[in-house]
């Protein structure tokens, strides 16, 4: 952040009287984990901040402080807007492109505050009057917090904070296994740690508070749903709503099961299929230099980062399984060679 950056968002910080917090469509760890860092850090500062999310975010997250002041705009509707019309400033984080916020996108886009935008991902829009984008972090939960640093508040950091900066940063690096190879990120760590927070019990709150039918789920998708490639070093799992009503699915449940189809040797490219309301939902990741986001933006009208995207189809499972699959001769070589292993 730039001195004069500094000085214009701690000016607006100053100014406005509501300050609205947004972030994408099926809130993740990081979502939620950056979003209720800079909520705290706002409440701190005296400022009236307020988080407004698409969809529901899963249970999993359900114990982080401020999570129950988060309004979900799918359920609250009306609040939602009220709290639209009356913001005077709005961050954007986690998502680079105001369609990420699905049916959130209409009310949002009306807005005349001034955006500013903290994210990760590639290609950001010009949507907004600040960007604050770096593709080579973990997570945005570790931007927020060189954002607080780089407005000159890092002794504001509170264990509260960095319990939430440190959820994003847990799970958007697969528990510190991937975009964590970071000397910057591990001194935030340190931090965090400095500040009180207890690391193992946070991974046992988000990971070993699973259901019994996500297990099952689970086991049943790895057993009965996996289709390996192995000649065009793929692997997918297509679950339907008859799979997903049978272990009564809840959102959250299928978080990470399109890692497990990665983990197979040889395999660089992974793609989990899941039947949703009026769309099948793709969830893709990679290893190597195999672009996921590319992938997804050319064939799936989706996007994310290089190893790990989104996207969507609008026909069948089975005609969309057949599409990719009619896909993947043209990709052969480059999923091949796309680790070195
Ligand atoms: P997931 O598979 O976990 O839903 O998403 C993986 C990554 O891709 C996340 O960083 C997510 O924000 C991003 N992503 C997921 N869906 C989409 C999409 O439809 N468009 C774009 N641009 N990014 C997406
Ligand atoms: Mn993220």
């Amino acid at each position: 952040m730039t001195s004069d950056q500094k000085q214009q968002i701690n000016l607006l910080l100053g100014s406005s009287k509501h300050i609205l917090i947004l972030s994408h469509h099926n809130p993740d760890g990081d979502a939620i984990g950056s979003s209720l860092a800079l909520y705290n850090y706002l409440l701190i500062k005296g400022c009236n901040p307020q988080v407004i999310v698409p969809n529901d975010f899963p249970s999993f997250l359900s114990w982080m402080p401020g999570q129950d002041k988060i309004i979900v705009y799918k359920r609250h509707k009306e609040k939602a807007e009220k709290i639209i019309k009356q913001a005077d400033l709005t961050f954007c984080l986690d998502f680079n492109a105001i369609v990420r916020l699905d049916k959130l996108s209409e009310p949002v886009s009306q807005m005349k505050t001034v955006k500013i935008m903290i994210d990760h991902h590639p290609q950001p829009a010009c949507e907004f009057d600040f960007a604050f984008s770096d593709t080579n972090a973990s997570s945005t939960s570790e931007l927020i917090y060189d954002f607080i640093e780089g407005l000159g508040d890092k002794d504001v950091i509170n264990k509260t904070i960095a319990e939430c900066i440190y959820v994003g940063i847990m799970t958007d690096t697969g528990s510190f296994s991937y975009s964590c190879n970071s000397e910057h990120l591990y001194l935030i760590i340190a931090q965090l740690f400095k500040l009180g927070i207890d690391g193992q019990y946070i991974h046992r709150l988000i990971y070993d508070t699973y259901s019994e039918e996500h297990l099952r789920l689970l086991g049943y998708s790895l057993s009965e749903k996996l289709i390996v490639k192995a000649e065009y070093s793929t692997a997918y799992i297509y679950l339907t709503r008859t799979d997903l009503l049978r272990f009564k699915f809840k959102i959250g449940d299928t978080e990470g099961l399109v890692n497990y189809a990665l983990s197979i040797r040889g395999i660089n490219l992974a793609v989990l299929f899941m039947e949703k309301e009026g769309a099948i939902r793709l969830s893709l990741r990679s290893k190597g230099n195999f672009s996921v986001n590319d992938f997804a933006r050319k064939h799936f009208s989706g996007g994310g980062h290089q190893n790990a995207a989104g996207g969507d189809s609008f026909l069948s499972m089975n005609e969309t399984i057949e599409l990719f699959e009619s896909l993947l001769p043209t990709y052969k070589d480059q999923l091949a060679h796309s680790t070195t292993e």
